[in-house]
Formats: structure tokens, sequence, C-alpha cells
């Protein structure tokens, strides 16, 4: 089973951005990659009726960008400006765009905050005109908040769930033991009914939340059924791990795959996973 290509999760459709519900739009940045599929969303949030509205991940400092976030916002003052979690390219514009209008930024990591406190999962954040929760959804870095637009059952999801494929645990600070603990509760909140979109940090728009955190967590057994394999092959390191494991997939995305390997042999580690490297006899978790 080791090296085959798992489905697409998600749409495989191309993404422009532009308004996707009743209070939120994207503003696609030109920042397309492998790692950042399309491009980072930029989300605009409005309440139909509100003259002032919210910014989440502003993204890169790119100048073009930062004047389409200025002209997507229209009329309404941008009274605060949102970060999902403190990657580079949702978070590099982030002083450009708070000198442009004054806006105070908020995020988990007290370090990327300007003018007002640091976001505590629970917070709800009434910006736009909307109530914002904010949930703890720490795995991909440990800093990973989803805000949920509680009126419209919206959730934006940063890099926790992506429009499209599937996203890394930014091992040592993402662990892999905390994003499956943030996806069950995704899950949860989906299941109860609590969410109808999923807003991701990059791709398109999801509306089906419980099949795609489901294909996630089924998505994650696969790899660590086929890391755990890897290693019982005789694979001593991170890096013989991805060449058997990700063997179908684009070289460009081994070092990002390289990432989770390590997490992933973490989290076996973690659990007293007693897998051990065949041929020296040692652990072959650590490298
Ligand atoms: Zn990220």
């Amino acid at each position: 089973m080791s090296g085959r290509v798992l489905p697409v999760i998600g749409s495989a459709e191309p993404w422009h951005g532009g308004a996707v519900t009743a209070s939120a739009t994207c503003v696609l940045a030109p920042n397309p990659s492998p790692m950042t599929l399309d491009g980072t969303n930029t989300w605009i949030l409005r309440a139909p009726d509100a003259d002032t509205c919210a910014v989440v991940d502003p993204g890169p400092a790119d100048p073009v960008h930062l004047g389409a976030i200025l002209q997507a916002a229209q009329d309404a003052r941008i009274e605060a400006i949102l970060l999902t979690h403190g990657h580079p390219d949702h978070c590099d514009l982030v002083r450009d765009l708070a000198e442009a209008t004054g806006a105070p930024v908020r995020a988990l990591d007290p370090g990327h905050c300007l003018g007002e406190e640091g976001l505590v999962p629970g917070d709800v954040v009434v910006a736009g005109g909307l109530e914002l929760e904010v949930l703890g959804t720490p795995g991909h870095t440990s800093d990973s908040v989803c805000l949920r637009i509680a009126d419209e059952g919206s959730v934006l999801t940063g890099d926790t769930v992506l429009g499209r494929g599937t996203t890394v645990v930014a091992w040592p600070d993402g662990r892999l033991g905390d994003y499956l603990q943030s996806l069950d509760r995704l899950r949860d909140l989906a299941h109860a009914g609590g969410v109808r979109t999923l807003l991701p940090g990059h791709g398109p728009v999801l509306t089906a939340p419980v099949e795609i955190i489901d294909a996630y967590l089924d998505h994650r057994r696969a790899r660590l059924a086929e890391v755990r394999e890897a290693v019982q092959a005789g694979a001593v390191d991170a890096s013989e791990v991805v060449a058997i494991v990700y063997a179908a997939v684009p070289k460009q995305v081994w070092p990002a795959a390289e990432w989770s390997v390590r997490a992933q042999l973490a989290y076996l580690a973690e659990q007293g996973d007693t897998v051990r490297e065949r041929n020296s006899g040692r652990a072959g978790y650590v490298d």
C-alpha cells in the first residue's frame, strides 16, 4: 500500500475567491504554490447591514494584495484584523494593513498582536456586526484557531482544513495528537449541526463539513499505517520514510512531507508504539 496517491479530498475546481456566504468574501492573494494552493485566502467578514468589517489572515506582504483588501472592504471600516495562526503566508501583511487602517491585530500568540489582547479559545469576538467564536484547534501549529461565524454556521479553518488535499502538521511546533483532537472537535461540531460551510485558509469553500473532516481523519489513519509499515520495512529516518510513503507525490512537496512524517513518528512514539527499526534494533522513530 505504500507510495500510493490517496484520493483528492475537497474540490478539484480552480478557486478564484469572491463572495461566498452572506457575510464572508474571499480576496485571493497572488501567492500560489504547491503549499499555498491557489494562494492565501484573505477573508473579509461583514454582516449584511454592518458598516464595519473584520479581516482574517491578511496574507503575504504584497502591495497589490493590500490594495485588493482595502477595495474589497469598500465603505466598511476595517475594525479588527484576526489571524488563524502565525505562518508568514497568512500574516506578513499584518503590519501594513494595521498601519493603513488603524485596526488592532488579534491572534492566539500574543507576539502577533498589535494594540489588543491575544485571542483565547472560547472568546467571542464581535466585529463587522458578527459574533465570531474562537475555537482552539492546535495541530497544524500550536497557535492555530478556527473562527466560527455563529449566525451562519460557517467556520474559517485557516490551515487546519484546506479546500483541496490535506494539510501538514508543522512539527515540532505542530503535534499530530493535538491535530487529531482538533479534527474530532470540528467533526463533533459539524455533526451537531453547528457547521455548514468551511472557509479554508487556502483553496475552495467546502459545503460538506462532516464528509470532509471524516476524509481527513481517514487520510491521517492511512498515512500513519504506511509510516509504521515503512519503519518496519527498515526505513531508519524521516527522509527514508518519505521516499517510501510519498514516492508517488511530486518531490517539490517532499520537504513538507518530511515535517508530516516527523510529526507522525513523534506521535507513534508518544502512543508507546513499540515498532523498532529491524536491522540495528534501535528505535526507528528518532533520527
Ligand atoms: Zn500555516
